[in-house]
């Protein structure tokens, strides 16, 4: 499945063609809800000894349309996992100082230390992605960007923090109705902004341009995964079983410890 989701380097997501609905073989809530727990467990102990080894780190960097499902994957995939070695980082519009500075100063910053796992809601996509479409920058400055992020994320995994994209792959339909639950829901209201129906009517200029950036952008340093995202419970597990894979190829381990601690004796 996961090779499925994976957008091989070189090639597109072909999000057109890709059905965001898709169960991915899985019977039902019940049977994902279990393995879900199971793989929590699992990214949780491989993060403990990703923190213990304290030499690489995991940046997992998640995008979407609103509604989307960010915040969701984000707790799924820090359920189990020590608060001390995680964080969760939300990118906004960027502030003046932020803008004072190239696109990539405040995602650098935020990047995860030795040991760490991160998860980026929203990022340096956004640099590509709500820029390009809101005419924010120019097109020249936009698009030499993606030779940047490309540059950026191999010096990433070169120094030892491996990087994993997940775009949740929303339908504008289901989009529909996440939005309309937000306005009809007191506890949700919160989270809808007006400007969002300003963005979910320009919804193929964002399609057209997560398409190139992603096509742009998939590496083997780095590479993109489209999870389909318009059933939260396949969305969340999807996204925790890359999390999962991408620590076992990593295979942190327990550093040895000193070996004048062998066979001592706490009185
Ligand atoms: P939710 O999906 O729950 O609504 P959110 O991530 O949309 O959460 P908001 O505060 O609603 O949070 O929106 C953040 C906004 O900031 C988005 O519209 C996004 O496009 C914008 N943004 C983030 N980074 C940049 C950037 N570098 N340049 C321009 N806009 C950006
Ligand atoms: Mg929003």
């Amino acid at each position: 499945v996961l090779k499925r989701l994976l957008v091989a380097p070189g090639s597109g997501p072909q999000l057109a063609s890709r059905d965001a609905r898709d169960a991915l073989g899985l019977e039902g809530k019940t049977e994902a809800s279990e393995r879900l727990a199971a793989l929590q467990t699992e990214v949780g102990e491989l993060q403990g000894r990703l923190w213990a080894e304290h030499e690489r780190a995991l940046l997992v960097v998640l995008q979407g349309m609103d509604a989307s499902g960010k915040d969701g994957v984000a707790n799924a995939v820090l359920r189990e996992v020590n608060a001390a070695g995680s964080r969760s980082v939300p990118f906004k519009a960027p502030t003046e100082p932020e803008l004072d500075h190239d696109f990539l100063w405040r995602v650098h910053a935020a990047t995860p230390g030795r040991g760490e796992l991160v998860v980026f809601n929203r990022s340096h996509y956004e640099d590509v992605v709500a820029v390009r479409v809101l005419g924010l920058r120019p097109e020249a400055v936009w698009r030499r960007r993606f030779g940047h992020i490309r540059d950026f994320e191999r010096l990433l995994a070169d120094e030892g923090t491996q990087v994993v994209k997940l775009f949740l792959h929303l339908s504008r339909d289901e989009q529909r109705k996440e939005l309309q639950e937000r306005l009809d829901d007191p506890a949700k209201r919160w989270k809808f902004r007006r400007g969002d129906l300003e963005t979910r009517a320009r919804w193929d200029d964002y399609a057209a341009a997560y398409e190139e950036a992603i096509a742009e952008t998939s590496t083997e340093a780095a590479p993109w995964y489209v999870i389909p995202a318009d059933r939260a419970w396949v969305r969340n597990l999807a996204a925790v079983e890359v999390v999962a894979e991408t620590l076992r190829r990593l295979d942190p381990r327990y550093p040895p410890g000193e070996p004048e601690l062998e066979g001592l004796v706490v009185e």
